[in-house]
C-alpha cells in the first residue's frame, strides 16, 4: 500500500530478527477483503509504503536465540493476528486487544505484512503454528484467517446444539462461519448469498436453506420460514452497518449477534428500537476479531487434517510466483462472480 487508492511494489531492508522472533520466506499467499477495505476504503485511516497482506503460509529462515519451537526449515502457518502474549489485555483473555484495542492485528496494520520475500514474526514460539505434512501450503494459507475467523464467528454467536443459525454473507469468511455454525450443532442453517459458487460450498459445509436478498428484506424471509419466531443466532460476514438492523429483526429474544465483518465506512451501526425489545429483549451483540495463538491455530489445523473442515474448497483462483500477488489482490478487489478466495504459490 503506498498510500490510500494504491498499491505497487516497493524494496524495503530485509527485517532483523529478535531473540524471541523468527524470519519467515513465503510458500503460499493471500490476499483478504481486509486489505481491500483498508486500501480502497481508507477503513483504518492513511497508511504509507506498508506492505499488505496477512495470510500465508511459509519456511522459517531464521529464528531468534531464545525461540524454542521452531527452527530454520519448518513450514509454519503465519496467523493474521500476532499479539504479545505478555501483554496485560493478553493475559485478561483478550489477546487480540494486546496493547490496545486491536493492536494484536500487526501484519498490514501497524507493521509490514506478509506480501514480501521475508517476514518477520514476533514472538514466533507463541505466534507460528507448525503446517501438518498432508496439508498442502495453499490450503494452510486458509488457516491464517478465513478458517480461525468465520469459526470465531460462531464462538461470538454462541451457537449451541439445535439453534437456528442465519450467516449473512457466504464470500470466504462467511462459509467458514457455516462450517464452524454447523461443528457447533447448528440445526437450521440459513446461508444468505446469491453467487452460485459460494451458494455449492455452503451446502456442502452444511447449509440447510439458502436466501437471497434479493428476494426481500432478509428478516422478513427468515421470519417466514421460522413460523414467526425467528432464529436463535445470527453470524454477520457480510454486508454494511444496517445489517444489523435485518440481523436485530431475525433473532429470537435471547439471541445472540456475532460479527466478525469489518465495516469500512461511516460513522454509525443502525439498531432498531423496538426490534431490540425497546432495550430490554436479551438481543446480544457481540464483534471480535479472532484471538490468534499456536494452540487455537494448531487445533484449527488438526480440524482441516481430519476432514472436519475443508478450507480447499474456498480457492477458486490460483497463481504462481510473488509477482502474480499484485493480480490475487486486485481480483479480490474486483470481485468478479466466480471468486471465493485466491492464492499465490511460491516456489524456490
Ligand atoms: P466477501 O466480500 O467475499 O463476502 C461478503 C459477502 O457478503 C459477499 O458474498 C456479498 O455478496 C455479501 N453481502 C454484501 N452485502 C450484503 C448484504 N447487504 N446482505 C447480505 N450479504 C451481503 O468478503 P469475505 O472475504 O468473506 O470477508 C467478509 C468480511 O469479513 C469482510 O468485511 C472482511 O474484511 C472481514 N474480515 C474480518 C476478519 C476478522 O478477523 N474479523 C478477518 C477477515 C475478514
Ligand atoms: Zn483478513
Amino acid at each position: 500500500m503506498l498510500g490510500l487508492d494504491k498499491t505497487g511494489w516497493i524494496e524495503k531492508p530485509r527485517p532483523t530478527c529478535g531473540p524471541l522472533d523468527a524470519i519467515v520466506r513465503p510458500l503460499a499467499l493471500a490476499p483478504c477483503t481486509s486489505d481491500i477495505h483498508t486500501v480502497w476504503e481508507g477503513a483504518i485511516g492513511d497508511r504509507h509504503n506498508l506492505v499488505l497482506g496477512h495470510e500465508g503460509v511459509g519456511e522459517v529462515v531464521e529464528v531468534g536465540d531464545m525461540v524454542k519451537v521452531f527452527k530454520p526449515g519448518d513450514r509454519v502457518i503465519m496467523p493474521a493476528i500476532t499479539p504479545d502474549w505478555g501483554s496485560l489485555e493478553a493475559q485478561s483473555g483478550y489477546s487480540v486487544h494486546s496493547g490496545g484495542m486491536l493492536g494484536g492485528w500487526k501484519f498490514s496494520n501497524s507493521k509490514d505484512g506478509v506480501f514480501a520475500e521475508f517476514i518477520h514474526i514476533n514472538e514466533a514460539d507463541a505466534n507460528l503454528a507448525l503446517l501438518p505434512d498432508g496439508i498442502e501450503p495453499e490450503t494452510g494459507a486458509m488457516l491464517s484467517d478465513m478458517v480461525p475467523t468465520g469459526l470465531h464467528g460462531s464462538e461470538l454467536a454462541g451457537v449451541k446444539y439445535g439453534d437456528d443459525v442465519c450467516v449473512i454473507g457466504i464470500g470466504p469468511v462467511g462459509l467458514m462461519a457455516v462450517r464452524g455454525a454447523v461443528l457447533r450443532g447448528a440445526a437450521n442453517l440459513f446461508a444468505v448469498g446469491t453467487r452460485p459458487n459460494c451458494v455449492q460450498v455452503a451446502r456442502s459445509f452444511g447449509a440447510t436453506d439458502i436466501i437471497s436478498y434479493k428476494e426481500g428484506p432478509l428478516h422478513d424471509q427468515i421470519l417466514d420460514r421460522t413460523n414467526g419466531k425467528g432464529v436463535d443466532r445470527v453470524i454477520i460476514a457480510g454486508g454494511d452497518n444496517d445489517t444489523f438492523d435485518t440481523a436485530i429483526r431475525m433473532l429470537k429474544p435471547g439471541g445472540a449477534i456475532g460479527n466478525i465483518n469489518y465495516l469500512g465506512s461511516g460513522d454509525y451501526i443502525k439498531i432498531p428500537r423496538e426490534a431490540w425489545g425497546v432495550g430490554m429483549g436479551h438481543k446480544t451483540i457481540h464483534g471480535g476479531l479472532m484471538p490468534g495463538g499456536r494452540l487455537r491455530m494448531e487445533k484449527l489445523a488438526q480440524l482441516v487434517l481430519t476432514g472436519r473442515v475443508d478450507p480447499s474448497q474456498l480457492i477458486t483462483h490460483r497463481f504462481e510466483g510473488l509477482e502474480h500477488v499484485e493480480d490475487a489482490v486486485m481480483l479480490m478487489k474486483d470481485k468478479p462472480a466466480d471468486l471465493i478466495k485466491p492464492v499465490v504459490s511460491i516456489r524456490y
